[in-house]
């Protein structure tokens, strides 16, 4: 738990619930096709590879790579005051799908695209954790 100001907690939808208790576990959980057997993201009703309602939430590797990144400077809400600048980035699993997170752990100016990335969790409090991504090297 930080000393930061707490972020806004999540609101789950019916159809991220499971990624978000995933989350509060540390385990970083994907939809996954029964029939293509091909992950996406955000979670959905249906797998948006071959259209199938068959699928279940699976662990992933956590591994990914910085495939886009912008810095904030300005805070668009109080809670993250204390953390401007600050990194919103998209990570490209190998697995494939993209999650928008941030990158955290390192200088904001220091992000690269294609940096090597894993996953980490900010607990926000008993009951929410939020999935975030640190550089490879500082595991
Ligand atoms: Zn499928």
């Amino acid at each position: 738990m930080s000393d930061m100001t707490p972020r806004p907690k999540p609101r789950p939808s019916p159809e991220s619930l499971p990624y978000w208790q995933a989350a509060r576990e540390h385990q970083l959980a994907l939809p996954k096709c029964d029939a293509c057997e091909k992950f996406w993201f955000p979670p959905s009703a249906s797998c948006p590879h071959c259209l199938s309602s068959q699928f279940s939430f699976s662990p992933v590797s956590g591994l990914g790579k910085v495939f886009s990144h912008v810095t904030f400077h300005r805070v668009y809400r109080a809670a993250f005051t204390e953390r401007v600048p600050y990194v919103v980035a998209l990570v490209e699993l190998e697995e494939g799908p993209r999650l928008l997170t941030n990158i955290v752990g390192m200088q904001a100016e220091d992000v690269r695209c294609d940096m090597p990335v894993q996953v980490c969790f900010e607990d926000i409090d008993a009951d929410a954790s939020i999935p975030q991504f640190k550089p490879r090297e500082s595991c």
